[in-house]
């Protein structure tokens, strides 16, 4: 009796001591079951919840000048979690390494790809996904070669190495790649450009929609986001521009048309541009570039409806960019998306204004950017769908692969 009673002292004592200390660790969710057979993982790049709720705020204000009640599609989604962001080398991380924790669940160093921070190798969940029989698509609003598709093929410590970046997408082996264009297309002197190497390597390269009708028959193809003729702009929200370039959500359309859904299939949308706008602390470019991210998870969705049992829809971001947020000096509680949009229409969606401008403009609006670069702000994670209540927590960037894959 005696002995049992020191027992539950010492239980208390133990369980109260360990319960009770600053950052002790309680057991995790399991994540058991089998994968979802149609995964969307959807990465907003710069996205925090800042550029949701800044777009969330526009929609309300079209919405006869309310202060809010509108919502994007993805933040209606069931499950909502909050995920830390910070790399191997810095609290505030770049796209490269973000991805790679994201892709392959490891922290490297900012500007590293499908690296550990000790310089190994490591293996993206596209990788797993291929392994278990799944059609991938890996695909972007920004350059194929970029840092966020990149990290789900390519292992490489300098991110801006493009060209050889480009050179192992067969080494992917995915079925489908996609983009605005090729960063580095033309490659060293002596060397084939981009497209010569991935034909000799098994890849059809189709440039714009009229291309990509001619070639859907192929087993594996990258297909860029503009016609030949047009040349290449930066990312894929051009269309003012270009209209017959492709938008996210098309190639969204295109991806899911050639993978098909008689095999279980991993699709990695990015939604880049949302990035670049915040690296210019641009307002009304953030906002056109979130909607359009948003347009491109809406084919998602309504994937997913005809398929709820077998899908998972996952949105996040790699990191928040701008330090962005609603409420700025020298405005007090108040925002001004009357001044905002008509200095946007007036410019024919166009970025106009010089640095010293926008920050005027932004100033006198109400809107707070803090800085150009990244920020360690912790990203949102929604999910709907097939085992979409793991991401109901708070995480890391490097729990989603687990979470995704189950395991
Ligand atoms: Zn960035």
């Amino acid at each position: 009796m005696v002995k049992k009673i020191i027992a539950i002292i010492v239980g208390l004592f133990c369980f109260g001591f360990t319960c009770g200390t600053l950052g002790s660790k309680i057991v995790k969710n399991i994540n058991e079951g089998k994968p979802a057979k149609y995964v969307f993982l959807f990465i907003g790049d710069g996205m925090g919840h800042a550029q949701a709720f800044l777009s969330e705020s526009y929609l309300a204000y079209k919405d006869s000048g309310k202060f809010g009640g509108s919502q994007l599609l993805f933040t209606q989604f069931p499950d909502l979690g909050t995920c830390f962001t910070h790399s191997a080398s810095s609290r505030v991380t770049d796209s490269a390494a973000a991805g790679t924790a994201i892709a392959t669940g490891h922290k490297t160093h900012n500007g590293w790809l499908g690296m550990d921070a000790d310089g190994n190798n490591v293996y993206s969940m596209a990788v797993d996904f291929h392994n278990m029989g799944y059609n991938v698509g890996v695909y972007s609003s920004v350059p194929v070669n970029h840092a966020t598709p990149a990290a789900f093929y390519a292992h490489n410590n300098h991110r801006s190495d493009y060209y050889n970046i480009s050179k192992q997408i067969p080494e992917g082996g995915f079925e489908f790649y996609g983009g605005a264009n090729f960063l580095e297309f033309e490659g060293p002197e002596g060397e084939p450009d981009t497209e010569e190497y991935l034909e000799s390597n098994g890849y059809q390269v189709a440039f714009g929609q009229a291309e990509f009708d001619q070639i859907k028959d192929s087993e594996h193809v990258v297909l860029l986001a503009e016609p030949r003729s047009v040349g290449a702009t930066e990312y894929v929200s051009d269309a003012t521009e270009a209209p017959q370039t492709m938008l996210l959500a098309d190639m969204t359309r295109n991806a899911l048309e050639f993978l098909g859904d008689e095999k279980p299939f991993f699709i990695m949308c990015e939604g880049g541009e949302i990035d670049y706008m915040c690296h210019d602390d641009k307002t009304m470019p953030t906002v056109e570039a979130t909607l359009k991210f948003n347009d491109a998870v809406q084919v998602a969705y309504d994937f997913y409806l005809k398929h709820p049992k077998q899908t998972l829809i996952v949105v996040t971001a790699d990191h928040e960019t701008g330090g962005l947020t609603l409420g700025a000096e020298p405005l007090s509680y108040a925002i001004d998306w009357a001044t905002m949009e008509q200095q946007w229409e007036e410019s024919g969606h166009q970025n106009t204004l010089s640095p010293e401008e926008n920050k005027a403009l932004n100033e006198s609006c109400g809107f707070g950017w803090t800085t150009t670069h990244h920020t360690g702000a912790p990203v949102p994670i929604y999910a709907i769908g097939k085992g979409s209540d793991k991401f109901r927590s708070r995480m890391d960037n490097t729990d989603i692969i687990n979470k995704i894959l189950c395991r």
